[in-house]
């Protein structure tokens, strides 16, 4: 059997901004592959027990559009999926979001059909070695368990939400000091759980409280105590253990894995008798994946800045919009920091666009922003939008016949509004 070893484009990442990149690119015809670690797309979306879509909607209007907007109607049509306006966050009541829980089971099968009814050739469990980017074209070496292969395209994406790929270009990463590295949660899911009577509690002054009690007893980690019912569910994901090491350190990060994971089984008896409606609950699933927030970022030729998301800038090249507040875990102090902002902010293409690169994007949140910037824009469904639009870039760069910093922003533009008003 003769297998296809050029693709127009090579992604590498399947995760929730590598497969909107891929879907995008596949649908304008442009052959694709995705090289993925995990044995399934989403990533974070689908593979670390999230279950909510922060920031899906500003003000009771969803911001959501193209295939993120037809995935998101096809799970609330099947009921997998519900739009929540002015959440409040469990760390900051004042703080409140619009929100798109989810059911990530349905949003893995979901990301899989529609990449592979795209025609994504998809590469599960392997993971990049190494890469080149020269003027004609682009070299990815990368090993699954058996075998080692090389993959050949016009463009490659990095998506892999540390910039792995952008690095193994030679390419310069920026990496927050390890003591100062948002904290990282590994989530776990609860069964069996009356919802009315734990949401009757998430909007009342108790659950304050009972954060405030469980870590004074040493129980939560963190001032964070975070449900999300899973709709069409009894279940509920909880996000609240909190590790800190470096996440390039393997020794350091099994360790914070391990801790994690021991937080789980207190966090899980303490709320089975303090908080309303777990009474019954047992832990169902412990995510595979632990959630680590930080991540290396490329050197960007723009890097984006709080001010520009709180100046709300217009860039002319803009590539993507979001709304979710600064959100910083930190470190020191075990609680959340917020910064609310005031309305719906860009992320402009040159920010995708790694110094010393023609062919390659950073789609997600490897993208170059600042480490303020990083903590409001890191949210899923900013980094599908992110993902999408790197999609259409490529593929209007391939039609150009440029390379991807060739593009101008007008016809970027353009091919934007014409992708997105479908
Ligand atoms: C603990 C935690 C809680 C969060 N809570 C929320 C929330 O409630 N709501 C929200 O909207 N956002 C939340 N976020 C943010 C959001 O989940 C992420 O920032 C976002 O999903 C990042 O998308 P991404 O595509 O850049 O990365 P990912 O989704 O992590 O995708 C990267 C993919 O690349 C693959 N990969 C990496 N390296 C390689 C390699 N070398 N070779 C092959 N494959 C590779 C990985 O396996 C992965 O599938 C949270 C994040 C964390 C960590």
């Amino acid at each position: 059997m003769h297998h296809q070893n050029h693709f127009d484009l090579v992604i590498v990442g399947g995760g929730t901004a590598g497969t909107f990149s891929a879907i995008a690119a596949a649908r304008e015809g442009l052959s694709t592959a995705v090289i993925e670690k995990n044995s399934y797309l989403g990533g974070m979306a689908t593979g670390s027990g999230l279950t909510e879509m922060n920031a899906a909607g500003f003000r009771e209007s969803p911001l959501y559009k193209g295939i993120e907007k037809e995935i998101f109607d096809e799970m609330i049509a099947e009921g997998f999926a519900e739009y929540h306006f002015a959440v409040p966050m469990s760390s900051n009541k004042e703080v409140k979001i619009d929100r798109l829980r989810y059911n990530p089971e349905m949003l893995k099968i979901l990301l899989e059909t529609k990449a592979t009814e795209s025609g994504v050739t998809l590469f599960y469990q392997a993971e990049l070695d190494s890469a080149e980017e020269n003027e004609d074209g682009c070299i990815v070496h990368a090993r699954s368990l058996y075998e080692t292969f090389t993959l050949t395209s016009d463009y490659l994406i990095d998506a892999t939400g540390n910039a792995d790929l952008i690095r193994k270009l030679g390419c310069e990463t920026i990496k927050t000091q390890a003591d100062k590295q948002l904290v990282s949660t590994l989530m776990f899911r609860l069964s069996n759980v009356d919802l009315t009577k734990l949401d009757a509690f998430i909007h009342s002054e108790e659950l304050g409280k009972i954060i405030q009690e469980g870590y004074e007893a040493g129980i939560l980690k963190g001032k964070i105590l975070a449900f999300t019912p899973i709709p069409g569910t009894k279940d509920v994901s909880l996000n609240v253990t909190r590790a800190k090491f470096d996440y390039e350190d393997i020794r350091g990060a099994s360790m914070g894995l391990a801790e994690a994971r021991r937080q789980i089984l207190p966090v899980y008896h303490f709320v089975q008798k303090r908080v309303p409606g777990m009474e019954a609950s047992y832990i169902a699933n412990i995510a595979s994946v632990i959630g680590v927030r930080d991540g290396r970022r490329i050197q960007g030729q723009y890097m984006l800045t709080l001010d520009d998301l709180e100046q709300m800038t217009n860039f002319e090249d803009s590539i993507a919009c979001g709304c979710y507040p600064m959100d910083i875990h930190d470190p020191v102090t075990n609680s959340v920091i917020w910064k609310v902002l005031p309305g719906v902010y860009h992320i402009p293409y040159r920010s995708l666009l790694p110094k010393g690169l023609h062919r390659t994007l950073a789609a997600g949140k490897c993208l170059g922003a600042e480490k303020k910037a990083f903590a409001a824009i890191r949210v899923m469904p900013i980094m599908m939008n992110v993902g999408e639009s790197a999609g259409y870039a490529v593929a209007l760069a391939k039609c150009e016949k440029k390379k991807l910093d060739e593009l101008t922003a007008a016809s970027l533009s353009q091919c934007l509004t014409d992708k997105y008003s479908r």
